[in-house]
């Protein structure tokens, strides 16, 4: 009997090798470029199976990751030549305590489980705007949602977790059970083990939400600008907006406006008439119940094509940049091969820095997020070309606010950057070089020497080192 049939005997879950028909869908990825051939994959039925994992990785020496909603477009979540915990396929349960506003979340579940189990109760907690995303990877990077301006980042949210590290011990960590890890997942991502259950503090939530996309000619630009400045002067907790431009189908670039606003249709049209009444060519805003609300992107985010991300800072709403954008975006389009996006997202932040910095380690940001998203249909290898796009697009966006891309991602969003140039090969041995140091540095700032330190208790020999990995102290 081969090895890897003993090891599979012992596991609950499933394990897929590449002689299995199961191989292509197991390492599978939201993005075609995300996808590495993995040496085994096995997906885990319960944090045992994790233990296990671990275990056979560490005695075979091969590199290990994580795979939770499998989202991260540069292949944070596979590993070539390795072994990857999936957790998607089976621990995906989502049980909710309607009495303690609690909801137990396996760490390989996706939002709109969530969404629409939490909302059968009343019930919501700051979830993902595109709903197949995994609750483990955004939750440990941070989490950002339509209801973040109300209830803070999904990690504020976070009550408790089972973490599984690396020397395979299953631990809780709260508040009060192992606060340092608890205080550490909490922004510092896959570096400190398996999230196999995550418990999330749930809110009333009303069932229906006043959201929805309206397109604006670019004529109307200047107007919807002066208007967001004003909006976000007295921005409400109970709101959001998200301005988007984006290629259309057909090669040209679209100026797209989201709305949010938690109440009814009469209560949001009336909220954002000067909006409305600037006038968009299309107009699908309107009240939907709320386990839409995180469902209302997803035709733009479908699974299988190749895409490239790319998270800055913003500093404030800016005319001339978004019709600079809007001219290139319609240029990029005409190509035919890439179809670039960027979203401005305005979401209210007072709720979100309420919470010191270094409370969590998560850092923590004064402004907003852009993302920009450039996506094309085949070619894997495209990925520098699509790199060396986005870097024009944020340029555009930098040179409108007069900051250096250092200082927009100082403050940029950790979740929202996939570069595959930041994700540890398998023939590094320890990543633990200047590239890696200096984005580690970037993305925890002054949470970085208290992160390193807690490395070091639970991850010593940094197994886990596929997001942003720490160097231990
Ligand atoms: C289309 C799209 C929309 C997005 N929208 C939002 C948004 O609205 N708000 C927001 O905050 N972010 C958003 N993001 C960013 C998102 O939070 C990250 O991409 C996140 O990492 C995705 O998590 P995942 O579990 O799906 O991905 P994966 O690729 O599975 O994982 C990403 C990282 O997290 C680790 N990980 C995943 N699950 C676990 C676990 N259970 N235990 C330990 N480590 C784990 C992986 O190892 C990897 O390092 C979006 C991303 C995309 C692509």
């Amino acid at each position: 009997m081969s090895d890897i049939s003993s090891f599979a005997r012992t596991i609950k879950g499933d394990v897929v090798t590449p002689d299995d028909a199961d191989y292509a869908n197991s390492i599978a990825r939201w993005a075609k470029n995300a996808e590495r051939n993995a040496k085994v994959v096995v997906h885990v039925k319960d944090a045992e199976d994790v233990v296990k994992s671990i275990a056979y990785a560490k005695d075979h020496k091969l590199p290990i990751a994580i795979r939770g909603g499998g989202h991260n477009a540069a292949g944070a979540s596979s590993v070539e030549g390795g072994l990857v915990i999936d957790l998607k396929r089976h621990i995906n349960y989502v049980r909710i305590d309607a009495e303690k506003k609690l909801g137990y979340v396996g760490g390989g579940a996706i939002w709109a489980q969530v969404d629409q189990e939490a909302i059968k109760y009343g019930l919501a907690t700051v979830g993902g705007t595109v709903n197949h995303t995994g609750v483990g990877g955004l939750t440990l990077g941070g989490g950002y949602g339509w209801l973040a301006g109300r209830h803070g980042l999904t990690i504020d949210n976070l009550k408790q977790a089972t973490i599984v590290t690396a020397n395979g011990s299953i631990l809780t960590a709260s508040d009060t059970e192992n606060s340092d890890l608890f205080w550490a997942i909490r922004g510092g991502g896959s570096n400190f083990g398996v999230a196999t259950e995550l418990v999330y503090q749930l809110h009333p939530q009303r069932k229906t939400v006043f959201a929805g996309n309206a397109v604006y000619t670019p004529d109307k630009v200047e107007k919807l600008v002066d208007l967001t400045k004003k909006w976000l002067d007295n921005v409400g907790e109970d709101e959001g907006m998200i301005h988007v431009v984006a290629a259309t189908p057909d090669g040209k670039a679209a100026f797209i406006v989201i709305f949010f606003y938690n109440g009814s249709e009469e209560e949001g049209r009336a909220h954002y008439k000067e909006f409305f009444d600037v006038g968009p060519v299309v107009d699908n805003v309107r009240e939907i119940p709320y386990e839409q609300l995180n469902s209302l992107q997803n035709p733009q985010a479908s699974h299988g094509r190749c895409y490239y991300l790319k998270g800055v800072s913003q500093a404030s709403p800016n005319y001339k940049a978004t019709m600079e954008l809007i001219q290139k975006v319609a240029e990029i389009a005409k190509g035919g091969v890439f179809k670039p996006a960027i979203l401005h997202e305005y979401c209210p932040n007072a709720k979100i820095n309420s919470v010191p910095v270094s409370a969590t380690a998560f850092r923590r940001q004064i402004s907003s997020n852009i993302l920009t998203n450039v996506a094309w249909e085949e070619g894997v290898d495209k990925a520098a070309e699509a790199r060396e796009i986005a870097k024009e697009l944020v340029d555009i966006v930098l040179r409108g606010q007069g900051n250096s891309l250092d200082d927009a991602e100082k403050s940029g969003y950790t979740n929202y950057d996939h570069d595959d140039i930041d994700i540890p090969s398998a023939s590094i041995a320890s990543p633990t070089g200047d590239h890696w140091a200096k984005r580690a540095d970037l993305a925890f700032a002054s949470n970085y020497p208290k992160l390193q330190q807690i490395k070091k208790v639970y991850d010593p020999e940094n197994i886990f080192n596929r997001w942003y990995p720490i160097t231990p102290a």
